[in-house]
């Protein structure tokens, strides 16, 4: 348990008197689970409330203002930065089993409560042609309200953008205890302040949402999936950027560097390109994956450029628009996370984004930190909008190791802000990183954000701690738990 905890044994009394012990749970199994997210690092909060109803979240709210107890938001735990960790202990609010999902097919909406799992929401708008473009790769697994709380992104974000995107209107509480809507199921709303906007991305430190609506596409008739072979990371990744100035417009453009692309065939035990694909050309490789989706005629216009462009950046390549066939191009991208783990038996996994002008100089700095600390630095991500994921491999019992690793993440975040990039795209800072938080941002615009809390949360009791004050991960170990998305 970490020393940040506090225990508030009337308040909970208090809680478990409005709105007993079916709602409000105390036992350590229920605590310890709600204790961590995908970061692992556990907080043990003194309950989890499960509210029946949304006065609930009104009533445990009130009370934590007139209590001061720390309020975490949680949803299904899947979080990469320990965003959902009850640092300071306190209350969970727990809303996985709020998962309600209504389709509109004609206003292309869905209204969805807040525990509904994302990839559950696609499965009910495709019978009417739509989709929710979003797609965070733990999408069978995260809810649509930890989605918006960090603005999730996705594989198709290339084409479709990111939750924010998608968003028409948000219900939910104060951190005071009040309801609030924040514009309406509507395509058009700008009457008021945009404080919608404002809870989307803000990691659960200014409301508790309760109801979204969301914004659904039309279903692609068509798809198109080439899996492209590139000598060194250099080559792919400007070839990645000249693709983008041919305007096809990508619906998934992903790089995976050769780091990755080795760890995932040792992890397979087979190389995804056969030797005779390869013609002997390199033995070691980048690897592309572009998709593009629409019409079938504009597909077959775009396939023309992109072939053209293969031919003058690939070493080889494969390409389909068979279902089934692509699922097969697709399993070096859904398999080269875990693969990571032939590497290290811990990893940071960071999420920066850097401008195009800047790729380049970013895989040469994470292999110059590589040769440097002789720590794998496998790097792989969305390529149409520079938002890579840079590791750093590790072993967590090997003190040197984690001190290297430990500097190692600060220097690339440093070289990251310097490049004109942002230190996180898509998972958000949480705990993990806060202690970056001022590399990115300057002391008058940290200030604007603390002003922003601390009028919608006077008392500072939702999500204390989070995202502003730096913590020193590295001081916690995390628990060894097995988590339904590990094998995945
Ligand atoms: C295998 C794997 C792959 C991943 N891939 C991606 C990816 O491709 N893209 C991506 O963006 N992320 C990815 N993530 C990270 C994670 O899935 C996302 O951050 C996701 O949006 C978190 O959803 P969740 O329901 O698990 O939220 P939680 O982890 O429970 O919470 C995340 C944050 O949301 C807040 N929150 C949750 N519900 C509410 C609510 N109702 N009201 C207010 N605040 C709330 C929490 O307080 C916390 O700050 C991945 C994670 C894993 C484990």
């Amino acid at each position: 348990m970490s020393s940040l905890v506090k225990t508030h044994p009337a308040a909970t009394q208090a809680l478990l008197a409005k709105l007993g012990p079916a709602k409000v749970l105390t036992d350590e199994a229920t605590c310890f689970a709600a204790s961590f997210d995908n970061m692992r690092l556990s907080f043990m909060p003194e309950a989890v409330i499960r509210p029946g109803v949304e006065d609930d979240i009104g009533i445990v709210l009130k009370l934590a203002n007139e209590y001061r107890i720390p309020v975490t938001v949680r949803g299904r735990g899947t979080g990469n930065t320990g965003a959902s960790s009850p640092i300071q202990g306190g209350w969970v609010i727990h809303l996985d089993h709020w998962d309600k999902i209504e389709i509109d097919p004609i206003s292309a909406m869905a209204t969805v409560q807040p525990g509904a799992i994302t990839a559950r929401i696609n499965e009910l708008a495709a019978p009417h042609g739509l989709f929710f473009p979003p797609d965070p790769s733990s999408l069978k697994y995260c809810s649509i309200g930890g989605n918006i709380a960090t603005n999730a992104g996705g594989l198709r974000a290339a084409k479709y953008g990111v939750v924010r995107d998608h968003v028409y209107a948000l219900e939910g509480f104060l951190p005071t205890g009040e309801k609030v809507r924040w514009a309406a199921p509507l395509r058009k709303f700008v009457s008021g302040l945009n404080i919608r906007d404002l809870w989307i991305g803000s990691e659960g430190t200014l409301g508790v949402i309760t109801q979204a609506t969301l914004k659904l596409v039309n279903k692609p008739a068509a798809r198109r999936t080439f899996l492209i072979a590139c000598r060194t990371d250099e080559g792919a990744l400007e070839a990645a950027a000249e693709l983008m100035g041919l305007r096809v417009n990508p619906a998934v453009f992903e790089f995976l560097d050769t780091q990755t692309v080795e760890a995932a065939e040792k992890q397979r035990g087979s190389r995804v390109f056969t030797a005779s694909e390869l013609k002997g050309l390199a033995d070691t490789h980048a690897i592309l994956l572009v998709e593009i989706d629409g019409h079938p005629a504009a597909l077959a216009e775009d396939a023309i450029k992109i072939r053209a462009w293969i031919g003058r950046h690939a070493i080889a390549f494969r390409e389909t628009d068979v279902e089934a066939e692509a699922e097969a191009l697709w399993d070096i991208r859904r398999t080269c996370s875990q693969a990571m783990y032939s590497l290290g038996n811990a990893k940071l996994n960071e999420d920066i984004v850097v401008p195009f002008r800047s790729y380049v100089e970013l895989i040469r700095y994470t292999r110059e930190v590589r040769d440097r600390i002789g720590l794998a630095t496998p790097t792989f991500g969305h390529a149409a909008d520079g938002n890579f994921h840079v590791h750093i491999m590790y072993d967590r019992d090997n003190p040197e190791h984690c001190r290297k690793a430990e500097k190692a993440i600060h220097e690339v975040m440093t070289k990251v802000v310097e490049l004109g990039g942002a230190i996180t795209g898509e998972h958000g800072i949480g705990i993990a990183k806060s202690p970056f938080l001022r590399l990115q941002h300057t002391p008058a615009e940290i200030g604007a954000m603390i002003a922003v809390k601390k009028a919608l949360d006077p008392n500072g009791i939702l999500a204390p701690g989070q995202i502003f004050d730096p913590l020193n991960v590295w001081e916690h170990r995390p628990v060894k738990v097995t988590l339904p998305w590990d094998k995945h």
